[in-house]
């Protein structure tokens, strides 16, 4: 089965064919980033990413669809971003994948994001089996969840206040470096003294797999202050404050993967979001887990952020089973509890 999936819940336009059949796989996939639009602003804007949506969609199918080497008829079937995300900018993913469906006769389904990321890492060579305990870190969320098949998630815990990528947005900004902040903080962290400072683990001290962020920026505001106070908020000091933050960051999330793993006994690990791009935090995952002696698993770099391929796959997985959108009923929830999905009803698989 070759699908097609949408993904235009934030501010990336992603596209891209996964085909079910042996040897299928992948078959094309493209993105065009509004990154450089927002960053003026600081952060998205979405009004400006629902219409830089319209303008993108279309021509990326036309583009992926021409990497595919196939013709429109050639698809059985779309899958398209329902939520959570920007009510505006879902809409528009939405009402092409029924607009499509409808003209070419095919199954259409909306499905959740998160479920995309969090199965992103199936689209590699060395993909996990099932059951694994799942780190999503994102944008927009933070949490632990004990994965036993394709919709069947129990929740471990989340972060009580900020998303893991948000607090690394956040300190972007106070640091001054531009939009979006996790990638830019990184790269500063590099050529920071660990020595220097020490931020708190936040919720480390408790038992519990929740997570918070607020605390630890409001620790580094505070830090930033003092330093530009003594005059020292210099390259070096902007350094050593982002090296404290992100050492901070990967040192909490390693402990609660560890405790989640002692407590569920699950010998695999699946990282994803665009957090999980993030070079010092595989470090730390890498080196936890194979001290346990259980496998990690990443998705490739691009496919860590927003990207249609997540979308193609689990609309292809779903899809198979005979699982769809009732005709003429397109899909967009900007609030979408994960643990609201269930596993699809596999009588209907053909
Ligand atoms: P959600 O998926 O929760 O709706 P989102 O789609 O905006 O949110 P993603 O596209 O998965 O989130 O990830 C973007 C986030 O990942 C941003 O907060 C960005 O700063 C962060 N990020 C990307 N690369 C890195 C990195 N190398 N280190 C830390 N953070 C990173
Ligand atoms: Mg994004
Ligand atoms: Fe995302």
């Amino acid at each position: 089965m070759r699908v097609l999936g949408i993904e235009t819940s934030c501010d990336e336009t992603g596209v891209a064919v996964y085909d079910t059949a042996p040897g299928g796989g992948l078959l094309a996939d493209a993105l065009y980033s509004q990154v450089a639009m927002h960053a003026e602003y600081g952060g998205v804007v979405p009004e400006l990413a629902s219409r830089d949506h319209t303008r993108k969609l279309l021509p990326l199918v036309e583009q992926v669809l021409a990497d595919a080497d196939m013709a429109r008829g050639e698809l059985d079937g779309i899958a398209y971003t329902a939520g959570p995300g920007l009510v505006g900018a879902l809409m528009v993913g939405a009402a092409t994948a029924h607009g499509m469906a409808r003209a070419l006769n095919i199954p259409v389904l909306g499905v959740h994001h998160m479920e995309g990321h969090l199965l992103a890492p199936m689209l590699e060579d060395e993909a996990p089996a099932f059951p694994f305990v799942a780190l999503l870190v994102s944008g927009g969320h933070t949490q632990l969840v004990a994965v036993k098949g394709l919709g069947e998630y129990r929740l471990l815990g989340e972060s009580v206040d900020d998303a893991a990528g948000e607090a690394f947005d956040k300190t972007a900004k106070m640091l001054r470096l531009p939009y979006p902040g996790g990638p830019h903080v990184a790269k500063l962290a590099k050529q920071g003294d660990p020595g220097r400072f020490r931020f708190p683990r936040p919720m480390t001290d408790r038992p519990g797999l929740d997570f918070s962020f607020s605390g630890l920026k409001t620790h580094t505001l505070t830090a930033i202050r003092k330093l530009d106070d003594a005059g020292e908020l210099t390259s070096r000091g902007r350094a050593d404050i982002a090296r404290a933050f992100e050492d901070a960051v990967v040192d909490t999330m390693v402990i609660k993967c560890r405790r989640a793993l002692d407590d569920t006994g699950l010998k695999r690990l699946v990282v994803a979001g665009g957090v999980s791009a993030n070079v010092r935090l595989r470090e730390g995952l890498d080196q936890a887990c194979a001290k346990r002696r259980a496998g990690v698993f990443y998705p490739r770099g691009r496919f860590c952020t927003d990207n249609g391929a997540m979308i193609a796959y689990v609309g292809a997985r779903r899809l198979e089973t005979g699982e769809r959108d009732v005709t003429g009923q397109m899909q967009a929830t900007p609030r979408w509890p994960l643990e609201q999905l269930s596993a699809p009803d596999y009588a209907g698989t053909k």
